[in-house]
């Protein structure tokens, strides 16, 4: 009886991964699809100042319009398959051609709005990163000083020796580096004092903590004052109430982005947000800023 059971439930798991691979199979089918009719798509969610409540930039997010599908898909979809598959770094290219061209026009209307945008792992050690992110600030002539990328701290930690180089590559080509989700990857500190990076984003699961005494908040508050020491930035993800907000600044944290400002909205909504809500005055004014590509 043991044994024809075991043969059954052998049975049931081959037929179960037989289905997700077919599943998988299927998705990195679409993606490939999607990625040559260019189906991936945009949207911009407002960086607070939290000096004046004004955005001095904004995020880029990935979204897909799958033609089959009746509303826009999401990244927690289909970004993991396309790490998985390496696809994420075709998906990257594009992604990081679509945000410096909205950038650059944004700044031919006088809006010099910072650019951030979400490299994956994969992406980032890709053969020709660097020469990817340097050819498309010169084909855009989007400003490097006005782009940020965000990597999440499990990038920082295989093959330190390649990402290191990679990231200094970055800075000297005058581009920005954020830690994504900071605090919910790994615990080694060292490697801030390592590598050249400008800005740590607190992760949303903190802040939502906010602002009740407790560990949320005392980590918020830790995370602000690394930064500082080190001589980085520091943004909060995920700020969803004015009382989150009033603890931020309590804090002395500078940036901000959630919901509270904004969700993050297709390219002329944010256009219109912004040009209602006005520029922050922290932004640098646009000739100390930008030189000529
Ligand atoms: P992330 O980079 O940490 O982006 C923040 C996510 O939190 C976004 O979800 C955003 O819509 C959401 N969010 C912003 N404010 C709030 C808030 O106040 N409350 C709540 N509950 N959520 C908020 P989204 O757009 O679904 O993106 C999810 C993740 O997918 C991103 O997390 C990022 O890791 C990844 N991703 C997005 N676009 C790209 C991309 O172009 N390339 C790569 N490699 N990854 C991307
Ligand atoms: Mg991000
Ligand atoms: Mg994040
Ligand atoms: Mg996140």
């Amino acid at each position: 009886r043991a044994k024809s059971e075991g043969k059954n439930r052998l049975a049931f798991y081959s037929e179960n991964l037989t289905k997700a691979a077919k599943l998988r199979l299927a998705l990195d089918r679409s993606i490939r699809r999607a990625l040559e009719n260019r189906e991936f798509v945009l949207h911009y969610q407002p960086q607070m100042s939290l000096h004046d409540d004004r955005p001095t930039g904004v995020e880029a997010l990935v979204r897909w319009k799958d033609p089959t599908r009746a509303s826009l898909v999401y990244p927690d979809e289909f970004i993991g398959e396309a790490e998985r598959t390496g696809l994420v770094v075709a998906l990257g290219t594009q992604v990081l051609e679509m945000a410096c061209q909205q950038g650059r026009a944004w700044l031919d209307e006088g809006l010099p709005l910072h650019m951030a945008v979400n490299v994956s792992a994969r992406q980032l050690r890709s053969p020709n990163f660097i020469q990817v992110v340097a050819d498309t600030l010169e084909r855009t002539g989007f400003p490097a000083g006005l782009l940020e990328i965000e990597i999440t701290e499990s990038t920082l930690i295989g093959d330190t020796e390649k990402t290191l180089a990679v990231l200094m590559m970055l800075r000297d080509l005058g581009v920005s580096l954020a830690v994504d989700d900071f605090g919910t990857g790994y615990s080694s500190l060292s490697y801030l004092q390592r590598f050249p990076l400008t800005k740590l984003k607190i992760d949303r699961s903190f802040v939502n903590q906010l602002p009740d005494v407790g560990a949320g908040c005392a980590i918020s508050e830790a995370v602000v004052k690394l930064s500082h020491s080190l001589g980085m930035t520091v943004q909060a993800e995920g700020v969803e109430t004015v009382r989150q907000l009033e603890a931020l600044r309590a804090m002395q944290c500078e940036f901000y982005q959630g919901y509270y400002a904004s969700r993050p909205m297709p390219p002329d909504a944010l256009r219109a947000w912004v040009l209602e809500r006005g520029l922050s005055e922290t932004i640098k004014a646009p000739e100390e800023e930008i030189s000529p590509p």
